[in-house]
């Protein structure tokens, strides 16, 4: 059969920087067996043949009406499909989805009839809340970064922008490339609704933020972005965790040293 990415340079290159990625992910050991998911909306780069492909699913229904999803396309990560997997062969552990004009149901299109990631609900109301706020921001990824996990598994950290405050003063890379900080989400079941909706509560306010003791999750206009953000944020951590087990606690940045980046870089406060 006939691959959808024959002859689509465009649709190809998302599909190729999502296994780049996803080779990132697992060689950094944060994918561990399925863990972690990618959905990148591809709407922009389809076209008018491919819109006329047939299914080769049934309907599915995503869980929730997403009004804003009517007729988009995404490529996704498959279900208990592995990222080092993905990262080899893309079109058979993961697919190109259509969502159905009702905008509550999806079908598969393409290449093999890969049933996409359980945090399905979570990815496409983080996109279905991305489109009705005018972004243009079109991939998300979640993934299980060892020591940004690992801090969220200490209360004190969990309050509102202390781990922001803490990682932007590792290394002024990460004030500068993660300038929205780190949102953190208390705890929730993994593929709830529930989580769905406190996630897209915190994208308000970051393109980041931690699900705690589970992973993180970030949006940006593109996967590499969105990894970058994430490995900048790792980095931090890092620092932070080289010190402590060195001994000592890591001064940081100061505050005037973060405001100068800020004005410098025109970042957001
Ligand atoms: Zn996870």
């Amino acid at each position: 059969m006939k691959s959808i990415l024959e002859n689509r340079p465009l649709l190809a290159k998302q599909v190729t920087d999502v296994a780049e990625v996803a080779g990132y992910l697992w060689q950094k050991g944060w994918a561990e067996r399925n863990g972690g998911n990618i959905t990148v909306n591809v709407t922009d780069v389809v076209d008018a043949e491919i819109r006329k492909l047939p299914a080769i699913s049934d309907r599915v229904a995503i869980g929730r009406p997403l009004p804003n999803l009517k007729g988009t396309y995404f490529f996704c990560k498959g279900t208990n499909k592995r990222m080092r997997d993905l990262a080899r062969q893309p079109m058979e552990n993961g697919s190109v989805i259509r969502i159905l004009d009702d905008g509550s149901h999806y079908e598969i299109i393409a290449d093999n009839p890969v049933k996409p990631t359980s945090e399905l609900v979570s990815h496409l109301s983080m996109h279905n809340y991305l489109i009705g706020k005018g972004s243009n921001y079109k991939a998300a990824l979640h993934t299980h970064p060892i020591d940004l996990v690992a801090m969220t598994h200490h209360a004190p950290f969990l309050k509102k922008d202390v781990l922001t405050n803490i990682l932007w003063s590792m290394i002024p890379e990460t004030r500068a490339f993660c300038p929205r900080g780190l949102g953190i989400i208390p705890y929730k079941m993994p593929s709830s609704t529930e989580l769905a909706d406190a996630t897209i509560k915190e994208l308000d306010e970051y393109d980041v933020v931690m699900w705690e003791k589970h992973g993180v999750c970030s949006v940006a206009e593109n996967i590499m972005e969105a990894f970058d953000m994430v490995d900048t944020l790792s980095k931090s951590a890092q620092i932070y965790l080289t010190a402590k087990s060195m001994g000592f606690a890591p001064d940081g940045m100061s505050q005037e040293q973060m405001k100068e980046m800020q004005i410098a870089f025109n970042l957001p406060g």
